[in-house]
């Protein structure tokens, strides 16, 4: 520390002198002509090429000392430290040139002051540079205010979309912004505002904003112009025109005179008079987007194209955030698409609606171009079910088995991903399809028992367009759905079984009024027929009840093909026959009694057999309701009974009026 001080103070030193002797009077300006003219030489090559201004007002000390001591009178010439100072300091935009030049100014005039008798002194001189290094400081202090406060607006712009920056912001300022609308704003608006925000802070001809698309085009995103003769939309390719070749070069430019260049701009229709341009690259880390050009019809300053560098800098860098809060909204959105699914497990959802939402689902976490679910059966050709988007296949199309990705995806332990369909010899369906081009395949199979019922498969334009992140995904989304389409296997299942009666197999009571009352709607004529088994109890009282569970076993079986069959209630039947005509009602009614008369149950006791009554009612020209005719029935039914049993009695209209 102490040793620093000291060679600061030896660095001061000859300043100091100078300005003492100075002040005492013991030196007077010399004549010497090599001094004069090689004294301010020397001063500013060593600010030019040390760009170093203490060492530049250290030479100055030590020259003019020099000088003094060696004698001399007057001269002009050192003003053109001043000089030298003024240029530099205008430069480099940097205000402590000017203190510097002040300070040796003031030395200079108290110099003169204690040498009035000196008539030579250049007061006139010295009073002209002082007044140009007051104004000379006072542009500049202006341009540094104007400067900041352009920095302070970039900053309160970047406050502005703080909400694409979670490192800067904290989570319920966040949550706050992104509830106004006026902050979820799409990245074309942010890039048009940056571009907007630019064109109105500079003043200059034309703002414009390239990104790349692609790998070797770029595509105009953003303009601001005061000229009409502009492109909406430009494209360029990457090296190509003076923007291309810039864009190529990855470096901020500045071009003060472009000459005949301006006619090679690109975004204009016609060329334009501009004289110069300022360009800066859009790229973050490592990673180049694009380029940011502005044009003028006056000369750019190094100023200017400073602020273009911090513009584009902070576009690259919006451009990363909204990447990587796209990235993230579309996880969360995955998770809770996949949530939703999961949740859709544990609720009841039929087939047709899980297919629904499966590609509400699919469609919305991984924008695919086209979506399809097919039906695997154990037997026979693959089905479609539903397909969206691209090339029409049918709902029904019926396809091979072998060689289409779809019927390969069940091999392929229910998932398989083809990342380029340009393949020959790949299919989605089978041969014979229209070729899918550059295409991505993803098949995800839903399998029971190893067994494959079902495949859901997305198609994306692209060659490998997913990433093994989205795979990754995509496999969980497959496992998800394969649980939920078991379940809705299950579910059916379990639906169809609640229909039937246990012991019969047979229509239960509820289904059976269901399609008694279906086909009453949908036949012109119907018959029902209501058996009731003679004596039964008395089977059961002899050989017990499981042994009359097999007899009404039987009965269901001797029963099943002679109509729509269920069983009524405890030992009675009844049977719907659609569409019969009421002239057949009564061969039908004989086959029904019939058939109970042959049917046998074997045990060890011996043979069983049994007889039943039956009662017949037709619909429509007799009875119209369900009620009337399950009433009619019954009752003819009990008329059957009282006349002896093992016997069939139609209800006739005649006996209900
Ligand atoms: P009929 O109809 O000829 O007048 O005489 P029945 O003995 O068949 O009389 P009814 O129709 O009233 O008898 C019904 C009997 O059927 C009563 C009950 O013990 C028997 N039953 C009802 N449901 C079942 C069943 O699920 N299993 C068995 N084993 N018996 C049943
Ligand atoms: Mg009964
Ligand atoms: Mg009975």
């Amino acid at each position: 520390m102490r040793g620093r001080s000291i060679l600061r103070l030896l660095f001061y030193l000859p300043f100091l002198a100078y300005a003492f002797f100075s002040f005492t009077g013991r030196l007077y300006l010399t004549l010497n002509p090599l001094y004069l003219i090689a004294a301010p030489v020397v001063a500013a090559l060593i600010l030019i090429i040390s760009r170093n201004l203490w060492l530049y007002v250290f030479a100055i000390a030590l020259t003019n000392t020099a000088v003094q001591l060696t004698g001399g009178a007057s001269s002009q010439l050192f003003f053109f430290y001043f000089f030298i100072l003024f240029v530099e300091g205008l430069r480099t935009s940097t205000l402590r040139y000017f203190s510097a030049a002040g300070a040796i100014l003031i030395l200079e005039a108290g110099s003169a002051f204690f040498h009035l008798s000196d008539a030579s002194f250049p007061y006139g001189s010295l009073a002209a540079f002082s007044a140009f290094t007051v104004i000379c400081y006072l542009f500049l202090r202006r341009e540094k205010k104007r400067s900041k406060s352009l920095t302070d607006d970039l900053e309160r712009e970047r406050a502005k979309y703080f909400w694409l920056d979670p490192l800067n912001s904290s989570r319920s300022e966040r949550l706050k912004a992104l509830k106004e609308e006026r902050y979820s704003i799409d990245a074309e608006t942010l890039y048009r505002r940056f571009v907007e925000f630019t064109f109105a802070t500079l003043e200059v001809n034309t703002v414009v904003l390239f990104l790349a698309s692609g790998k070797k085009i770029l595509q105009q995103v953003a303009i601001c112009s005061k000229e009409e003769k502009v492109n909406k939309y430009t494209a360029l390719t990457l090296g190509e025109g003076l923007v291309g070749y810039l864009a190529r070069e990855k470096k901020p430019a500045l071009l003060t005179d472009l000459g005949k260049d301006a006619d090679r701009l690109g975004y204009y229709q016609a060329p334009v008079d501009v004289t110069s341009l300022a360009s800066a690259p859009v790229e973050s880390t490592g990673t180049s987007y694009g380029i940011l050009v502005a044009d003028a019809k006056r000369r750019l300053t190094e100023f200017e194209q400073g602020f273009l560098i911090q513009v584009s800098a902070l576009i690259a860098a919006d451009i990363e955030l909204a990447a990587a809060y796209e990235e993230r909204h579309r996880e969360a959105m995955r998770f809770s698409g996949l949530y939703e699914l999961a949740e859709n497990l544990l609720t009841g959802i039929s087939r047709e609606e899980l297919i629904s939402r499966s590609f509400e689902l699919v469609r919305e976490l991984f924008a695919p171009d086209a979506i399809g679910f097919a039906r695997i059966p154990d037997e026979g050709k693959p089905e479609v079910l539903r397909y969206e988007g691209g090339e029409d296949f049918n709902k029904g199309f019926r396809f091979e088995r072998d060689r289409s990705l779809v019927a390969m995806t069940t091999k392929h332990s229910g998932f398989l991903k083809q990342r380029d369909m340009t393949k020959p010899g790949l299919y989605r369906m089978g041969p014979g399809e229209k070729s899918p081009g550059n295409c991505t395949f993803f098949g995800i199979g839903f399998a029971e028992d190893d067994k494959t019922h079902g495949v859901l498969w997305l198609e994306k334009e692209q060659v490998d367009a997913y990433s093994e992140r989205e795979g990754k995904i995509l496999g969980f989304a497959a496992t998800l759905l394969s649980a939920a389409f078991l379940r809705v296997r299950y579910q059916e299942e379990l639906s169809r079984l609640a229909r039937l009666d246990g012991l019969t197999g047979l229509l239960n009571h509820r289904s059976f009024q269901e399609e008694l009352e279906r086909h009453l709607a949908e036949s012109a004529t119907l018959a029902l027929f209501i058996v009731d088994i003679d004596h039964f109890k008395k089977v059961n009282d002899t050989y017990g009840h499981p042994v009359g569970d097999m007899v009404l076993a039987k009965i269901g079986e001797v029963i099943k093909d002679k109509g729509i069959a269920a069983r009524y209630g405890g030992e009675e039947f009844a049977l719907i026959v659609p569409d019969i005509m009421s002239q057949q009602m009564l061969g039908r009614g004989e086959e029904i009694l019939a058939g109970i008369r042959r049917a046998e149950v074997h045990i060890k006791e011996g043979t069983i057999k049994v007889t039943a009554s039956v009662g017949g009612a037709f619909y429509p020209s007799d009875f119209k309701t369900r009620e009337e005719l399950i009433r009619a029935a019954d009752a003819a039914l009990y008329r059957a009974k009282d006349s002896g049993r093992d016997r069939l009695v139609l209800a006739k209209k005649e006996d209900w009026e």
